[in-house]
């Protein structure tokens, strides 16, 4: 199959239960795989190439091995990705798409270009257990763990949909990507997942294929502490907190994590995060609830509370969906906010929102059989 042309490209689904998808191994789990057919370990180096580098998925295409090896390769096994359901283009060029999972399960990954860079949005889960009361995600009731397959595949989705592996028409020279950050900010909560997200996220880092560096990953977490300083340690990649509260009681009511993992302590987390310095700053988001969070009075908390962590703080203006319970605040409210952050010295820039058309803006992430089934059960939260 020729890999050139971006739209009509069909990559194989990740559904053939017969044979085995060799994304999202690692690659020692590459090389085993390879020993057992009796090949040496370059072999697995050439197919990593291949895979990662090249973004080929047709074996019979791989051209630097062998006649025989490729027909084996191809009995046994597959380079597939999640299989894309729909793909929609906002019209600021955001772009979604929604994949079918082998179980049937759906998930959403969100690529939004902007001028010096280009970011996607991947998910860590299929919903998310955690129930922040402003996040369509939390109100998804099935939810199960992302493979690493499931994780890295949403990168390559974006690569063939963007058209930009090696000999596409968009190519890949390493300053024209497209794809040139990640976020894991889409569905889920990857420190709830962190083994595989962990995986993936090794693969998307490895110079040799996807080659995307650590600088340019953000993982975003509600705030799972115990596992922080693990992710700090082995990915070494930047933390995203959603803090979204400057009291406990607020962050109780709108983040139930905060029971389980009070502001304390995840400050503390934060101070402890591995390699943050001041020119690797943790990112704070806080999303703008009106009369919620977004008080001079929580600004100048919030200024308090994140005395010597290196921080800038990301003002989200809360994204409404279908039976959303809150609203964002007004612009100007949203403006002395950012002011009384800045003349504090804390960078407070104000997240445009991307791609809210189609549904693709934070947290308004939901499967669309999901939002079908469940759009006229959405339930209306009250404060206690
Ligand atoms: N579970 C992780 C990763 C998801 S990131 C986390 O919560 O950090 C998605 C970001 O969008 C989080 O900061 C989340 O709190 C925020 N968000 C959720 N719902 C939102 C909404 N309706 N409007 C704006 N931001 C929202
Ligand atoms: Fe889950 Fe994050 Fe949404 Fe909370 S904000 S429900 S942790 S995805």
């Amino acid at each position: 199959m020729s890999r050139s042309h971006a739209q009509a490209f069909a990559p194989p689904q990740d559904s053939d239960a017969a044979r085995r998808n060799l994304v999202g191994l690692s690659r020692a789990e590459l090389a085993a795989a390879m020993a057992e057919l009796g090949e040496k370990p370059f072999r697995a180096k050439q197919l990593w190439h291949w895979i990662y580098h090249r973004g080929e998925t047709d074996f019979a295409a791989m051209t630097t091995l062998s006649k025989d090896f490729r027909a084996r390769l191809g009995e046994r096994f597959t380079v597939a990705r999640p299989a894309v359901a729909e793909a929609q283009v906002s019209r600021d060029g955001t772009r979604k798409w929604l994949l079918n999972l082998p179980d049937g399960q759906q998930v959403e990954t969100v690529y939004i270009p902007e001028e010096d860079r280009g970011t996607l949005c991947v998910s860590s889960q299929v919903g998310c257990t955690l129930t922040c009361k402003f996040c369509h995600t939390g109100t998804q009731r099935l939810v199960r763990n992302l493979s690493p397959a499931e994780i890295v595949g949403q990168i390559m989705v974006a690569r063939d949909g963007l058209g930009e592996w090696p000999g596409d028409d968009a190519g890949a020279s390493a300053e024209g990507r497209q794809v040139t950050n990640i976020v894991l900010m889409g569905m889920g909560e990857p420190l709830y997942n962190y083994e595989n997200v962990a995986a993936a996220m090794k693969i998307a880092m490895d110079p040799e294929g996807l080659s995307i560096s650590k600088r340019k990953i953000t993982l975003s977490t509600s705030g799972v502490v115990p596992e922080m300083e693990r992710c700090g340690r082995e990915l070494d990649v930047n933390l995203a907190v959603s803090l979204h509260a400057t009291t406990d009681e607020t962050r109780d009511w709108i983040m139930p994590i905060n029971k389980k993992y009070p502001l304390r302590m995840l400050l503390d987390a934060c101070r402890n995060y591995p390699g943050t310095h001041n020119a690797r700053r943790i990112t704070f988001e806080y999303v703008m609830l009106k009369g919620v969070n977004d008080s001079e009075e929580d600004a100048r908390r919030l200024i308090r509370l994140l005395k010597g962590i290196p921080a800038k703080v990301n003002l989200i203006p809360f994204n409404p969906w279908p039976g959303s319970f809150f609203e964002c605040s007004d612009a100007a409210t949203i403006k002395r906010f950012a002011d009384i952050l800045s003349a504090a010295h804390i960078s407070a820039p104000v997240r445009a929102t991307r791609g809210d058309d189609i549904l693709a803006a934070c947290g308004q992430l939901k499967s669309e059989s999901e939002r079908r089934k469940k759009s006229e059960r959405e339930t209306v939260v009250a404060r206690p």
